[in-house]
């Protein structure tokens, strides 16, 4: 058997559709975020990242890197452990704590990410309550699709971000099975907004369960960065708070948070929690750092919205489209993923703009897109090197639609 002709094909059909993954190689410079030194065919060159999950920048924030450097040379690099077997560190109950009084939860639970923590918190929902039926929107992401699919409860799809679909749906399932309504706040890559309250009024009249994934929203929204669930008032009325550490507060892990006895039975079932090391508890002591800093700094999310403002109002300006929402995300729809790789190519090349180009299966085939997130650190010169980029690009592309 060649199994590296079979690997092969696969990637090359991957290749003939444009659909063919490559990363960009960047070295991240602390204290110059978001200019990032890019590394290709043995150069390195300084490029602005315009696509970084790392929103506030808050992963080169001096408080968050002066509490990663005293807990590693408090504690050492790593936890010694799964959280079972002498991996539970002082820092991971002082986060956990953290975490639950940002969403004000009884209790919360750490993971060693995002994606982990929807994967185990769903699959051991699912697989363990008897008769569940989990209702997924159909926007939602992999790792709560993994999760869904990996219980192997009865899964029933709903239209994204629709209440009527999802009610219609709850409606037709049987009164006393126990249901549990997934659902994002901010979804990633169109940066829309569920309605969140509709939702949990639903929610309430059928007795479902809600289950809400904030990860593109902590840190950012809400009077504490508790997510759109605390601007909206609604997180007492949330049965489980899903989040990252990754992304708005910049370091790395996952969480969920809701009752001492939900948070608990998931710490005593979910094999994605219990087999595996704990993260270092000098990750666990940044992560709560920047989640203290930003229960009480709004500097940073103001700067940030203004940002995000001023990119939308210059896109405007050029005549650029860009999808509309209510959050920090700007999409700009290519619909075709050779063109969308060839733009950023070009943007990266000819301007020293980083921006990854978004294909299938991230989002669905034929919304391939350019995806920005501007952050406190982009200077207006920036935004206006980017509009300008932008406008330089669909200047040509009229000639050539043109010419064609
Ligand atoms: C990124 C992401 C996750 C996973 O979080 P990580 O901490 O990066 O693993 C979960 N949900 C959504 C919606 C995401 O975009």
């Amino acid at each position: 058997m060649n199994f590296d002709s079979l690997f092969q094909d696969q990637l090359n059909t991957l290749k003939d559709e444009g659909n063919y993954r490559v990363f960009a190689e960047l070295e991240r410079s602390c204290g110059k975020f978001p200019l990032a030194g890019n590394h290709q065919n043995g150069e390195v060159r300084d490029v602005t990242v315009w696509c970084s999950n790392d929103y506030l920048g808050m992963g080169q924030n001096q408080v968050v890197i002066d509490a990663m450097c005293e807990a590693v040379k408090r504690t050492g690099t790593g936890a010694g452990g799964t959280r079972n077997i002498s991996g539970t560190n002082h820092d991971h109950l002082l986060l956990e704590r953290e975490l639950a009084d940002l969403h004000n939860k009884e209790a919360a639970l750490l993971f060693t990410s995002g994606y982990v923590s929807n994967w185990a918190a769903l699959s051991t929902l699912g697989s363990r309550l008897k008769d569940c039926i989990i209702l997924s929107d159909s926007g939602n992401h992999a790792s709560m699709i993994e999760g869904i699919r990996h219980s192997r409860a009865q899964r029933v799809i709903w239209e994204h971000n629709d209440v009527a679909d999802l009610e219609a749906k709850l409606q037709a399932l049987p009164a006393n099975a126990p249901k549990i309504i997934a659902f994002e706040s901010v979804y990633s890559m169109d940066g829309d907004i569920a309605p969140i309250r509709e939702i949990v009024e639903v929610a309430e009249k059928y007795g479902a369960m809600t289950y809400l994934d904030e990860v593109h929203a902590v840190g950012l929204y809400g009077p504490r960065g508790g997510g759109i669930a605390e601007q909206e008032g609604l997180m007492d009325r949330i049965t489980l708070i899903e989040g990252t550490l990754g992304k708005a507060y910049g370091v790395v892990g996952g969480f969920i948070t809701g009752s001492d006895a939900l948070c608990d039975f998931i710490r005593s079932f979910a094999s994605g929690f219990i087999f595996t090391t704990a993260l270092p508890p000098a990750v666990a002591a940044a992560a709560r750092t920047s989640i203290a800093h930003l229960k009480e700094s709004n500097i940073e999310r103001q700067r940030q919205r203004e940002q995000v403002a001023k990119l939308r109002a210059g896109l405007d300006r050029a005549g650029i489209p860009h999808l509309m929402n209510d959050s920090h995300i700007i999409p700009v729809m290519i619909k075709d993923p050779v063109k969308t790789k060839m733009l950023a190519d070009y943007l990266m090349d000819e301007w020293g703009i980083y921006v990854q180009p978004i294909n299938y299966p991230t989002v669905p085939k034929g919304t391939e897109r350019l995806r920005f997130t501007p952050s406190p650190l982009h200077s207006d010169a920036d935004i206006d090197h980017l509009v300008a980029a932008l406008t330089s690009l669909w200047k040509q592309c009229a000639i050539a639609h043109a010419v064609a």
